[in-house]
């Protein structure tokens, strides 16, 4: 067997990781950890260190490790059929078993389900869709898409622009040209702090609707949005948010797309996060809890008046040309059919709303007097913890000081993994949906712990 040290000399070799700081990583200062298994809610490294994963990987293990159903999916799907494309309507048992099982768990004018990789990729298809389907429609001026601060929706050129994050816009000239960001529905971080959360609905509600008439409603395509924001801090929406965007977006004829990649399938305690906060996105973005991560998939549901528009196109315009070549993958299909099996048996949508609000109340109680705790948000079994160093001013620490890091890397001594979000102070929780209320409470007493060392 490979020795740890040779798997770490050969990985800074040759291994160029995805959002890394590579210089610290090639120097050995990065927390890097070498996998080895995992179970349950854990993970366990090559040492034999065990630790809770209350981040579910990166937010996507959702229905835990280790699931013989699933790997027996996938090596069932890899030795009857490893591949087969989907391309010109050719189709698997796996894939078409799975295209109606997203749809009938999607809300009622959702018709078609397009399988991609990740969310990236499933986000780059949106957007395409929105501009052909503007196009067929005889409207080519209407392209230009609104997301939102703190928003992401993933790190490719169009969707490394929707996000709204500065990290993944520095030093690779994005955004690029006609991707708009609107105000972060962040009501803690609210531009005057003597605003009600209606007057920060009514003040998101006001700015998006002045952009779309600066820009002018004819050349805005599409409002691209999570139900909650997830990567930018676990922040729900101020009360009446999606209520106030919405008829503004029917207004002038703008597609919403609800991207729920981290909140499909269940984490919200309702099947998508639309359901929870009474959204009706014509789009829907999908991937992580689509497969729980055994495999790679993701996908775009669509309405069914948008669906009839490409059909119309395709009419007009000859076939649809946008595919890769893992589209509706079969290894993928399998586990995703698989996985929405075992959310259903084993109740994991009613557990992550349940042991979801028992996490975030128990954490919010635990940390309730702390001097260095702005805030604890969540919903469903979503969990955030904002970092301040000053709870009654709600400044910063300096970036120098990676606070929520060392709080972090304190809990991991603890055995349990958090993350530090990539903006701001703010300690992110995500567990698995088969979390217990014992496995929360180890959560909550390790962030305690960790809180009064770094303190
Ligand atoms: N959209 C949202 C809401 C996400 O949270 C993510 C990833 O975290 C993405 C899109 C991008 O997905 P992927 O990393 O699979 O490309």
């Amino acid at each position: 067997m490979l020795t740890n040290d040779q798997l770490s000399q050969w990985d800074r070799d040759t291994f160029f990781h995805p959002s890394t700081h590579l210089a610290q990583h090639a120097r050995g200062e990065s927390a890097n950890r070498i996998i080895k298994t995992a179970s349950g809610v854990y993970i366990e490294d090559r040492d034999g260190n065990r630790m809770l994963d209350a981040f579910a990987g990166l937010y996507c293990v959702n229905v835990g490790y280790g699931r013989p159903e699933i790997a027996e999916a996938i090596a069932d799907q890899a030795k009857e059929l490893a591949y087969y494309h989907s391309y010109v309507g050719h189709g698997t048992e796996a894939s078409i078993t799975l295209a109606k099982m997203v749809v009938d768990r999607a809300p009622a004018n959702m018709s078609k389900v397009y399988f991609g990789l990740g969310g990236s990729d499933a986000n780059e298809t949106n957007i395409k869709l929105v501009w052909y389907i503007n196009n067929v429609l005889g409207r080519p001026q209407k392209k230009k898409i609104i997301s939102r601060w703190r928003g992401y929706h993933g790190s490719g050129l169009i969707t490394g622009s929707l996000t709204g994050l500065g990290l993944f816009h520095a030093k690779f000239d994005l955004p690029l040209a006609g991707i708009l960001h609107t105000e972060a529905p962040y009501y803690y971080r609210r531009p005057d702090l003597n605003m009600s959360e209606a007057d920060f609905t009514a003040h998101c509600a006001s700015e998006l609707e002045a952009m779309i008439e600066r820009e002018g409603a004819d050349t805005i395509a599409a409002f691209i949005a999570e139900p909650l924001l997830g990567t930018g801090g676990i922040v729900p929406p101020p009360a009446g948010y999606w209520a106030a965007i919405q008829p503004i977006l029917k207004k002038h004829d703008i597609i919403l797309i609800a991207d729920e990649v981290v909140t499909g399938f269940g984490r919200l305690g309702t099947m998508f996060g639309s359901a929870h906060y009474d959204i009706e996105p014509d789009i829907i973005t999908i991937a992580k809890g689509l497969t729980s991560a055994y495999a790679p998939l993701s996908g775009s549901i669509i309405s069914d008046k948008l669906w009839k528009v490409l059909e119309e196109g395709t009419d007009t315009y000859g076939p649809f040309g946008h595919g890769w070549t893992y589209s509706a993958h079969p290894i993928g299909a399998a586990a995703g059919v698989a996985n929405l099996k075992l959310i259903d048996s084993l109740g994991l949508v009613d557990n992550a709303g349940i042991t979801g609000a028992y996490l975030n109340t128990t954490m919010e109680a635990a940390l309730a007097d702390h001097p260095h705790v702005g805030e604890v948000r969540g919903e469903g079994m979503l969990c955030s913890v904002e970092l301040v160093r000053d709870r009654d001013t709600r400044t910063f620490f300096d970036a120098g000081d990676k606070f929520a890091a060392r709080v972090v890397a304190a809990m991991l001594k603890r055995g349990v993994i958090a993350r530090a979000m990539p903006q701001g102070d703010i300690i992110g929780f995500a567990p698995p949906l088969c979390l217990t209320k014992s496995e929360a409470d180890t959560i909550v007493s390790a962030t305690v712990d960790a809180l009064n060392e770094v303190s």
